[in-house]
């Protein structure tokens, strides 16, 4: 019963923690024609070349909090 409650808890705490780093690292960003994580060439007004940049973005923009930076 409360482990459910745990799980649910800790749900909510990873879904803010996306959203945070998602906010952090998107908005301050300009699309300038070239993927922000690879440097590859992107359709215009497009940050990243796909999803695994975006996210790899996010992930590393998270693991630098996390590291105190
Ligand atoms: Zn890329």
């Amino acid at each position: 019963m409360s482990d459910v409650a745990n799980r649910a808890e800790w749900r909510i705490a990873m879904d803010l923690t996306v959203a945070k780093a998602h906010a952090r690292c998107t908005p301050q960003l300009e699309a300038d024609g070239y993927c922000h994580y690879c440097d590859e060439q992107v359709a215009h007004g497009a940050l990243f070349c796909n999803t695994d940049c975006r996210d790899d973005c996010q992930w590393e923009q998270e693991a630098l909090r996390r590291a105190g930076r």
